[in-house]
């Protein structure tokens, strides 16, 4: 992998990858190609070093890493929201105007009507044999913004409601309650 790393000549992404090696665990496929969704939703939504933004990941594998720790977004801080669709697929936006409905987001997928074109990447792509995260992330490098499609969409900016807390009924401990159920989630969903 370090040969790979060395081939890189952008410093800006050589010091990203030095910080995401650490958090990550290994500079995996699925970590750089969220390092270069990254760099396209900077590029495009104009966002600079210390905007705060807010990321949709469609995976829980590897891709959502490089924003926690190169932006800060976390699922505890809301500026990670996760959906399990097993997609390679972010959707990115900046912090809303005050009193906006919504948001100009830039939603970003790996398109295997690209990947196509890199044969060993679309292998490893549509898993069809093993291929390395050496052999990967060289051909990612190679392709660059390439084998990305990416289309803006209107996110909505989330509601604040008043938080009513409450005692469950059953268990006894306390919970955040957003509808008239008189149980937690935890005894709800084990009933
Ligand atoms: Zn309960």
């Amino acid at each position: 992998m370090d040969e790979i790393i060395a081939k890189i000549d952008d410093p800006e992404m050589l010091d990203q990858i030095e910080k995401i090696i650490p958090f990550h665990g290994y500079l995996s496929t699925g970590a750089f190609i969220g390092l270069q969704i990254l760099q396209i939703a900077r590029k495009l939504l104009d966002i600079k070093e210390d905007d705060k933004v807010y990321v949709t990941c469609e995976t829980f594998n590897c891709l959502p890493d490089p924003f926690q720790i190169l932006c800060g977004c976390t699922v505890g801080n809301k500026g990670l929201k996760m959906l399990d669709y097993d997609k390679m697929a972010v959707t990115i936006n900046k912090a809303a105007e005050p009193g906006a409905k919504s948001v100009k987001a830039v939603r970003i997928i790996l398109d295997p009507e690209k990947t196509v074109n890199y044969p060993v990447f679309h292998a490893w792509y549509m898993n069809e044999r093993k291929i390395s995260h050496e052999e990967a992330i060289s051909e990612l490098i190679k392709a660059g913004e390439d084998v990305y499609t990416w289309k803006f969409v209107d996110m909505p900016v989330p509601v604040k409601n008043k938080k009513d807390v409450a005692i469950c009924k059953d268990c006894g401990e306390s919970y955040v309650r957003y509808d008239d159920e008189d149980l937690c989630k935890g005894c709800y969903s084990s009933d």
